[in-house]
This record gives C-alpha cells, sequence and structure tokens, in this order.
C-alpha cells in the first residue's frame, strides 16, 4: 500500500557514499536515500526518519539519538565513521607490517567515543605472528581483549565475541578486513554488496561504510582501509581520561595544562623515570597532546 506523502518512516544507514546513503526500513525494504541542504551529519549505523518519494528513493529528514558516534577529525576536515557501534574490532596482522601507532590511535577514538575496543590479530597461521602476539600483551595489561585468530581458516572466536553487538571492523588494508567480512558472512555479503553495485554503477563513488546483518541481533560495519586516525576532536583537558595507564595520574601534574614535555612536576614523566609508564606510551601522549594544542 503506497505511503501517505508526508508520513516518515524509521530506517536505518546501511551504506553510506557519503551524500547518498542506502537505507533499509524494519520492514526489510531498502531505499537510495539522499539528505537535504546536503547536509553530510549522517553516518552508516544511524537510525533515521525518512520521507519517501517513490518505490527506489527516499530522503533522510534526521536522525534518532545515537548510543555512540564514531568519527575522525583532522585540523580541518570531520568525517563520521559510523553510528550507534558497541564494539571496535581493531584489525592487525604482522604482514604488511602494521602500525602500533594506529592501534594505539584507535583504542584512543574507541575510548572517546565509550566503544568497546576488541584488537583482534588476524593470519594466526603465519609464523611472523608470534612477536606480535607477544607485543600485544602489553595492550591486553591494560585491559584491553586481545584474539589471535585466522580469517582464512577460523572465525568462530570472533563469532562469539560478536553476538548481540554492532561492530566495526577498522584496520590499515591488507589486514583482512574483506576476508573476515566473507568468512563471517558467506552469501549475505554477495546479496547487500550487489545493492551497493547496483548503486553505485558508473560514478565511482566510494563507499565508506557498509553494514551487513550476521544475525536479527548482530551487525557488522566494515569500512574502508584506515591509514591516519584524526583525533582533533578530542580534547586536551580529557585526554588521560583514555589512557588506561596514565588515569591514575589525572591531577597530580603541577601545572594544570602540563603537556608532560619541559615542565616541572609532572607526574607522567615522573612515573616514565621511575619505570612506572611505559616511555613509548609518555611519547605517545606527548605527540597527542602536541596535536591537539597545535
Ligand atoms: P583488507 O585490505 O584488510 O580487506 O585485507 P584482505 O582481506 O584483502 O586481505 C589481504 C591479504 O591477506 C589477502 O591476500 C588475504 O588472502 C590475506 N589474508 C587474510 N586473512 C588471512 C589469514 O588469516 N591468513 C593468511 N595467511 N592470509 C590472510
Ligand atoms: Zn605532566
Amino acid at each position: 500500500m503506497a505511503q501517505p506523502a508526508n508520513e516518515l518512516l524509521t530506517a536505518q544507514i546501511i551504506t553510506s557514499f557519503g551524500r547518498r546513503f542506502i537505507v533499509r526500513t524494519y520492514a526489510g525494504k531498502t531505499y537510495e536515500a539522499t539528505t537535504r541542504k546536503k547536509r553530510v551529519d549522517f553516518a552508516c549505523g544511524d537510525e533515521v526518519h525518512i520521507s519517501h518519494i517513490n518505490q527506489q528513493q527516499a530522503v533522510i529528514e534526521d536522525y534518532l539519538p545515537r548510543h555512540s558516534l564514531l568519527y575522525r577529525q583532522d585540523a580541518t576536515r570531520s568525517k563520521l565513521i559510523a553510528a550507534n557501534v558497541t564494539l571496535m574490532l581493531i584489525v592487525l596482522a604482522a604482514v604488511p607490517t602494521p602500525s602500533e601507532l594506529l592501534l594505539q590511535r584507535a583504542l584512543l577514538a574507541a575510548e572517546a567515543a565509550g566503544i568497546l575496543p576488541l584488537i583482534v590479530l588476524n593470519k594466526a597461521d603465519l609464523p611472523q605472528n608470534k612477536p606480535w602476539l607477544e607485543k600485544l600483551t602489553f595492550y591486553q595489561s591494560l585491559g584491553y581483549q586481545v584474539i589471535n585468530i585466522s580469517a582464512l581458516y577460523n572465525v568462530a572466536e570472533l563469532r562469539s565475541y560478536l553476538q548481540g553487538e554492532r561492530a566495526i571492523l577498522l584496520g590499515q588494508s591488507g589486514m583482512g578486513k574483506s576476508t573476515l567480512t566473507n568468512s563471517l558472512l558467506g552469501n549475505e555479503q554477495a546479496r547487500v554488496g550487489d545493492i551497493s553495485a547496483a548503486l553505485d554503477s558508473g560514478r565511482h563513488t566510494t563507499t565508506h561504510a557498509q553494514l551487513y546483518d550476521l544475525d536479527a541481533h548482530s551487525q557488522l560495519i566494515d569500512s574502508p582501509g584506515l591509514q591516519a586516525f584524526g583525533l582533533h576532536h578530542l580534547s586536551v583537558s580529557n585526554l588521560l581520561h583514555y589512557f588506561p595507564d596514565m588515569r591514575q595520574y589525572i591531577g597530580e601534574c603541577r601545572f594544570h595544562n602540563c603537556t608532560h614535555r619541559q615542565e616541572p612536576g609532572c607526574a607522567l614523566k615522573q612515573a616514565a623515570a621511575d619505570g612506572k609508564l611505559k616511555p613509548e606510551r609518555l611519547q605517545f601522549l606527548q605527540s597527542i597532546t602536541d596535536e591537539l594544542i597545535r
């Protein structure tokens, strides 16, 4: 039955191409959707109100309150990555060389957004994997969960973490995100992929994010390879809250706006000198602090 022209439907954004979207209503109908006034403040995973134009097209009018919002911001631009995510899968593999810095940045972003991170070391079948597994024990000591799996051979352990979650896959290209998605989804992926391909045909737009159903209660969002993770939206005064190994020093530096470099009475530098804080972590804190006050 046709909808009255002015009735709003509730839908979920399942594909984001930046300014164009695919949305799906709770009845399971998909529409190609645009926004009004060139709004770009919508993300994959958002629940939205849409007005229906015809059988294929809709307009996104607004988003419903969000449980979480993940975005990256550099000095000039902000990009939404996904909304309403409950779990961040940070995918690493020994080959090609992963960036530990990117891991630390992703963990910060997860902490700031209130999203539980899960570090996924992929390619467990490769012998080069061992030193990375050892390196990651440090992050386990901070309270982060780490799993060691092989997207090619067995994703059962990962699947158990995804129950009831809306998870996002993040990682540099080559770490195995597409392979993981394929292993977790099988045929479902092909089906959703077809919709995107049809919408995208000949326009050469990049998909920013794609949402898949794992089962009735669990969803997976795939995002393109991530090389940089702009954190300009973080506030320097809250920064220490996002570092599990430094939280205990909040308020202990002599100067409230300490940059943890030259200042006398810096609790973090003291902790590093006393061997209570890893020097690499202090360096990371210093570099992020510099980035945010610049
Ligand atoms: P993405 O760029 O993160 O999506 O990475 P891909 O899924 O395209 O994987 C990059 C390469 O790593 C491909 O050649 C995959 O076959 C390979 N790969 C992915 N998972 C595994 C794994 O568990 N073990 C091994 N040995 N190779 C893998
Ligand atoms: Zn300090």
